[in-house]
Parts: C-alpha cells; sequence; structure tokens
C-alpha cells in the first residue's frame, strides 16, 4: 500500500463511484480525476459491487494516490434503507464475494421487474437496453433512467425517476435488502470498518445507537448533502458513541450534471485514524500484521 506524507493540506475522498456501479468514470478516469484535485488517498464506494477496486488500486498505484478498497452497501434497520460504506475490505473474501453475488442478483432481478412496469404504461423500454448500458452486475435505478433518456422515453433522467423510478412511483420495486446486522457482519468478517453513509438523508438520528450496538465504526459526517449544521451534529455525535470520522463526495461522473469529486475534502489525519483502528482489528483477531495497512507516516 502506498504511504503519502500527510500534512495539514492534504485531503482524501472517501466516497466515489464508478461505472462498475452507477457512476459513468472508469476507475483510470475516477483516479486521473483524484490526482487532477490533487487527493492523496480515495476509496471507491460502488454499490453492491468491490469489482472496480482491483483496476482502482492499480490506477491509484501508478499516480501516487492511496487507495482503500471499499463498497456501499445497501442495507436495513428496521423498514428504513440505510447505505452501509465498508472500508478497508480484503475484496478477495470468499464470503463477501458470495453475500454481494446473491445482492447483485437480486438488482438485475429488480431492473427486469420495473422495466415490466414500464411497459405496462406503454413504454416499450427493453430490459437488454438497460444491462447492456449499465454493463455492470450491480445495476440500478439510474440505469433505467439513462436508458429511458437514450431510447428517446424521458427527457432527461429527473422526469424518469419523477414520473416512474422515486418510491411510491408506477415503476418503483422494493429491493431486498441485507439487514444492517448482517452488512456490518459481513464488513468485519472481511476485515473492514463499517461506517453509516450520508446519516442526514435518512433524517433519523435515533438510527444510530441500535447501529452502535451492532458495532458500527464509523459515521460519514462530511458529505455532499450535508449542510454545515448537519455536519457538525454527525461530528459531535460521532465523538458521543466513540465513532470514526468519515467524508466524500458522493460523486457519480457525469450522472447527474456536475462531477462532485473535488468538492467534499476529508483531511487526510481522519484518513490516519480508520487505518489505526484497522490494525488495532487486526491485532486483536490475530491476523498477520502483513495483512493490515501500514499507518499513515505523517509529515508536517
Ligand atoms: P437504487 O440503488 O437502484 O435504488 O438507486 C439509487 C440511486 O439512484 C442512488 O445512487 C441515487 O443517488 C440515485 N438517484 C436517486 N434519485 C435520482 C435522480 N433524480 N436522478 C439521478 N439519480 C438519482
Ligand atoms: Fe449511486
Ligand atoms: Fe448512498
Ligand atoms: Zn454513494
Amino acid at each position: 500500500m502506498i504511504q503519502v506524507n500527510i500534512n495539514k493540506n492534504s485531503f482524501a475522498d472517501l466516497h466515489l463511484h464508478t461505472n462498475f456501479s452507477d457512476g459513468t468514470y472508469t476507475p483510470e478516469k475516477l483516479a486521473a480525476e483524484a490526482k487532477r484535485h490533487d487527493l492523496k488517498a480515495v476509496a471507491l464506494t460502488d454499490h453492491d459491487t468491490v469489482e472496480g477496486c482491483a483496476r482502482m488500486a492499480v490506477a491509484c498505484a501508478a499516480l501516487g494516490i492511496e487507495f482503500i478498497p471499499a463498497s456501499e452497501f445497501t442495507a436495513e434497520l428496521g423498514e428504513e434503507e440505510i447505505h452501509l460504506l465498508g472500508y478497508f475490505l480484503d475484496t478477495n473474501n470468499p464470503k463477501l464475494l458470495q453475500e454481494l453475488a446473491k445482492f447483485q442478483e437480486v438488482r438485475q432481478q429488480r431492473i427486469r421487474q420495473m422495466v415490466e412496469r414500464i411497459n405496462d404504461h406503454g413504454i416499450p423500454l427493453r430490459a437488454d437496453d438497460v444491462f447492456t448500458l449499465a454493463n455492470c452486475r450491480s445495476p440500478g435505478r439510474p440505469h433505467v433512467a439513462r436508458a429511458m433518456v437514450q431510447e428517446g422515453f424521458c427527457a432527461g433522467m429527473d422526469e424518469a425517476f419523477d414520473r416512474f423510478l422515486k418510491k411510491g412511483k408506477p415503476a418503483w420495486v422494493p429491493k431486498f435488502k441485507m439487514s444492517a446486522a448482517q452488512a456490518i457482519e459481513l464488513i468485519h468478517h472481511a476485515g473492514g470498518l463499517a461506517v453509516l453513509a450520508h446519516p442526514a438523508l435518512n433524517r433519523n438520528d435515533n438510527l444510530i445507537p441500535p447501529l452502535v450496538s451492532l458495532g458500527l465504526d464509523g459515521l460519514e459526517c462530511y458529505h455532499t448533502k450535508h449542510s454545515p449544521t448537519a455536519t457538525q451534529n454527525y461530528l459531535q455525535l460521532a465523538q458521543q458513541f466513540n465513532l470514526l470520522v468519515t467524508g466524500g463526495s458522493d460523486c457519480h461522473g457525469t450522472s447527474k450534471g456536475k462531477p462532485l469529486i473535488g468538492t467534499v475534502k476529508l483531511p487526510c489525519h481522519y484518513v490516519e485514524l480508520l487505518k489505526n483502528r484497522v490494525l488495532q482489528r487486526a491485532v486483536e483477531g490475530g491476523f498477520r500484521l502483513a495483512d493490515a495497512p501500514p499507518p499513515l507516516s505523517p509529515k508536517s
């Protein structure tokens, strides 16, 4: 793993998507954009997949950027959908890959169901067009929306979401999700840290204490859709519950207008704290230290 020189002007982005899920950038393009924004460390957090991590690791290594293998797990706590970020995952862990494959199948089946409902509304969209456009194992609603735009059935993605794909709209199909307990256990099993993504979007801070009981390691305090007040609130809650702090732009490339990479910059000392926790876990779990990432070497 690359060790970067961290100082107070070093920044990371720990929430990024590629075309291995619903982003538009390839891993190589994303790494190049990270370099352009002078990011010293990045994590790839594609939805329910780690497939892009191998290519992203190579691309980042070539550019001297520290890379953290990760994923954004779709999970639920009670009735609520939550997104759990798993950081420092062993992307070859057999159980992780087996479980992710199940949920990728769920996503593919859901695309077929959504397309059927769109067909029921007289729009002859074909599931194969969505799969061809998505060209990944973890397709989602944005791919359906893009296919509708591409085929001329909607003027833009927002129209596709507003008319068909939003929760409660005619083509919305609920997604079978893993439980929060299962997701956190899976992340830990693969050597990773479990972090609640964009908590402000759930508008329910009561979710946090039960997640802490399930082993949650951190809170994504800095996020594109967090107001400064929300960020302060989550920083305070992170301190209260002894949780790690993360942050990222949630960049999906050019699919939602302007790419967001570079707009949320997490100071690298937070990455150092994450690595310390991973190391501590490795020691407690009896892993060989050589398997665990080295700490960042601070230079001011
Ligand atoms: P899914 O995982 O299939 O439920 O899709 C969720 C994804 O849809 C998330 O990445 C959201 O950011 C994205 N999304 C939600 N609303 C919109 C919208 N109006 N335009 C584009 N993407 C959206
Ligand atoms: Fe997404
Ligand atoms: Fe998310
Ligand atoms: Zn995301």
